[in-house]
This record gives structure tokens, sequence and C-alpha cells, in this order.
């Protein structure tokens, strides 16, 4: 080769590195930019800059490739296809003076007193999730009808409300007229109407985020005004009376509706949803949970993280991390999960608990949530290693290998057995978000800062896992 040829090839090969390192550093500025939801508010956005130490990729650039992971993925996305919207959405159409389109569901979502409307809601979020998870069409279009029916179901009733509960618009009016009757599972004669609500709100925010259907976040909007009325009268003695009843994570899909809109209306009004007599002992590192009923609990904390995330105050992180913390290595079974009966008992005494219903499988769904956001403050072994305990010995657990069916219950101790549910018929709590939890295998395995990737799972990962554009 000619010197004046040869000079030119490295002219020519330097000016294609050139191109290579630019557009990598493009690409993972792309990257980077989808990994997290992106804040509206500009000074919110900094500041989730800031405190998140290690993002999790998101469920979109994975891909399970093998293992029983993916087998629980699979069986899960089975019986998703098999459940039909139409017959979620019947009691919506019904409550709004609509012909019901099928007939509707029983067990839990049935009329009367029971979380009517549940199910459509972690429908909503399943499908959305799954969508992220597999890219597989169909998930998305059952995303979209059923945004689309709760738009139509939503203009009917005229105000915002959007419920299927049966005696639901007497409850929230009573309710904003000041007559609260509260207990653990009551208000006002209804099974924990808020924490039914939760469900829808959290569909519309999945899917809004994981399928891109902005027509959710409108419907949302809308929804949490008609909650912020309902709520306007009330002072805040009678709202911490009214928090007595379970109510989810709205505190949770508040902050995340302030995080979507940029909107400080929502931000106050996850503030009133925040239960001082349980949290503010946990602000003091008091362990106040020994009697009180686990899933109650844990949503509002993992909505506690989500708010320091996007406000930075540094209260919610110190009760949440220490609730994480009495709850993993003083409440948990070898497992990971918690609770007899779905009760808390006194701490680092469960060897006299362990006979009987332990360990609810929704209880296990929201500490992953709440360990993935702790997680990402601080990225260490403490939080992984949980996570990988709860995830393969409990949620693994709850799913039966062969056709799918979940449990309510995965419990440890002598002759008991799984709660395999009917997965037809009884649509409890747990079979609600079973189908979410087996579509967020994915998420929580790696993270990612810079240049520096966190594996949070041991497993073969070359059989296991493909990372999309990575
Ligand atoms: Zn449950």
């Amino acid at each position: 080769m000619k010197m004046r040829e040869k000079s030119n090839s490295l002219i020519l090969a330097g000016v294609f590195i050139f191109m290579l390192i630019i557009l990598s550093f493009w690409w993972k500025k792309q990257a980077v930019a989808q990994t997290f939801v992106q804040p509206a508010d500009p000074q919110v956005k900094g500041l989730q800059e800031k405190l998140l130490r290690a993002r999790p990729l998101p469920l979109k650039d994975v891909r399970l490739t093998g293992g029983p992971l993916l087998r629980a993925q699979y069986l899960t996305s089975q019986y998703l296809l098999q459940l039909e919207p139409d017959r979620m959405l019947a009691y919506y159409r019904q409550r709004a003076g609509l012909q019901p389109k099928a007939k509707p569901y029983g067990g839990w979502d049935g009329p009367g007193r029971n979380l009517t409307g549940h199910i459509a809601g972690h429908y909503l979020s399943a499908v959305s999730l799954m969508w992220a998870a597999t890219g597989d069409a169909r998930f998305k279009e059952r995303a979209d009808y059923i945004v689309k029916e709760l738009k139509e179901i939503q203009d009917k009733h005229g105000d915002g409300y959007l419920s299927a509960l049966e005696g639901g618009r007497e409850c929230f009016e009573a309710l904003a007229q000041g007559e609260i009757r509260t207990a653990s599972f009551d208000l006002n004669g209804l099974w924990a109407p808020w924490y039914t609500l939760h469900k829808t709100f959290a569909g519309l925010r999945d899917a809004y985020r994981l399928t891109g259907n902005k027509l959710a976040l409108e419907i949302e909007t809308k929804f949490a005004a008609w909650a912020e009325k309902i709520l306007s009268k009330l002072n805040a003695a009678q709202v911490q009376k009214m928090l007595n009843t379970e109510f989810g994570g709205m505190n949770e899909v508040l902050v995340d509706l302030f995080v979507d809109t940029g909107d400080r209306r929502w931000l106050e009004l996850s503030s009133k949803f925040e239960h001082r007599v349980f949290v503010e002992p946990l602000k003091r590192h008091q362990d106040n949970l020994a009697g009180k009923h686990g899933n109650m609990q844990i949503p509002k904390m993992a909505g506690a993280a989500n708010r320091y995330l996007h406000t930075g105050n540094p209260d919610d992180l110190m009760a949440s991390n220490f609730f994480w913390n009495r709850v993993a290595k003083h409440h948990s079974y070898a497992t990971g999960g918690h609770g007899l009966n779905e009760y808390f008992g006194e701490p680092d005494q469960l060897s006299q608990r362990v006979d009987g219903r332990t360990a609810e499988s929704c209880n296990i769904y929201n500490m992953l949530k709440l360990t993935r956001i702790l997680f990402s403050f601080w990225p260490s072994a403490h939080y992984a290693d949980f996570l990988e305990r709860a995830l393969f010995n409990h949620v693994l657990g709850s799913i039966d290998p062969e056709d799918g069916r979940t449990c309510y219950m995965v419990p440890v101790g002598r002759a008991v057995q799984h709660e395999y549910q009917d997965m037809f018929r009884s649509f409890t709590c747990c079979v609600g978000s079973g189908m979410e939890n087996h579509a967020l295998h994915g998420l929580g395995i790696y993270y990612e800062s810079g240049n520096k990737l966190w594996i949070n799972l041991f497993k073969d990962h070359s059989g296991l896992c493909q990372l999309i554009g990575r």
C-alpha cells in the first residue's frame, strides 16, 4: 500500500471511530432518557436525577429468554388473554346507566359488599406491563380497548367519577358531607372503597406510562379532580378518620399523577392520604407493626418512598426505609413473606407464628415495589438480596408452573398448603396482584448509572435475559 493510500485509510478509520463514539453517546442518551418516567416539572426532574443512584432498566428493554421467570410470565400472559374485558367492565357500565356488554365476573369482583371493579384496574396494569415486557401487540390492543370503554363510562357519569362499586356514589357523597363511619375494612358500609378505586387509578397510570395512551392520563386526571372535590370540605381530623379504612396506594398514584402532569394539585391531594397515626411512629423509628394488617400498610410506605423521590422530604424516606428494614429483617420468614392471617405479630418472634395462613402474596408484590425504589436510592446487596429471596421463594412459589394458577397464601409451617385460586371465579386481591406480579419479572434485575450496570439476580444471564438496544 502506498503511503498516501495508507494515510487516507487511517483518516477514514478515524472518522468511522469518531462517528461510532458520537453514535454510541447519542444512543446512550436516548436509552437513559427512556429508563425512568421523566417528571413534567423541571425542578422535580433535577431532584430525581440527584436522588437516583441506580436506575432500573425499563421492562421494554429486557426480554426474558428462558428459565422459570419466563415460564411464569408466559403462563400469566396466556391467562390474561383468556380473560374478557367486557365481563370485568360490566358493573362499571351498569353503575353509569349503560347496558353491560357481557355477563360480569363474580367472586370478589362480584356485586354487593365486594371489591367490585378491582379486577379491571389490575388487568389494565397487567396488560400494560405485559405489553412492555413482551412487545406482543395483543396486550396493547386490550389496554387501548379498556381505556376507551372507561372513557365512555366516565363521560356518562359526567363528573369524573369512575367505579363499579355498588352503592359507591352514596358512600362517597356521604363522605363528602362529613359522614364517616370507619373500621379497618369498612367505610360507610362499603369494603375498602378507596382501595378499589386505587386499582382503577393505577391501571390508568400504567396504560399511560407503559403503552403511551394519552387518553388514559386524561381520564385519570378527571378522576383525581372528582376525588379532590369529595375531600375538599373535610377537615384534617375527618380525613384521618377516613384513613382508618384500607385505602391501597392512593398516595402513590397521586404522586405519579403529579409527576406525569407537573400539576402540584395532585401532590397536595397525595399528602391528604398520609395516615399519621401509622406513619408518625415510623418516622421516630418505632416499630408499631404488631397487630396491624400487613397489606393495608405496605402501599402507604411505597407511596412515601415515591414521594421522597419527587419532593426530597426526608421524613418520607425515614419512615419508608425504617418500615422496610423492620419488615424484611424482623417480621419476614425465610421465604421473604410475612404475616399470620394477614397480620403482623411481635418482631423477631416468628417461631410461634408458622402454623396456618401465613404470607399473603399481595404483600410481597408491594414489598418488592418498595424494595426496587429503595435500591435505586442505595444500590446495595442489602435490598437486592431480599428482592432475590422473595422473588424466587415466594413469587415463583405462588404460581403453579403447570397451569398458571396463582396463590393467595404461600404459607410456611407444618402441614400447610398453598392456597391456589380458582382463576375464573375467585378474583381475590391476590389474583389481581398476581396478574401484575408475573409481568414484572424483567424489572429490578438490571440497574444502571453512567457506565455502571448492576445485575441483581444470581443466575446464568446468557440464558435468562436479552437486553434490547444495549
Ligand atoms: Zn391479597
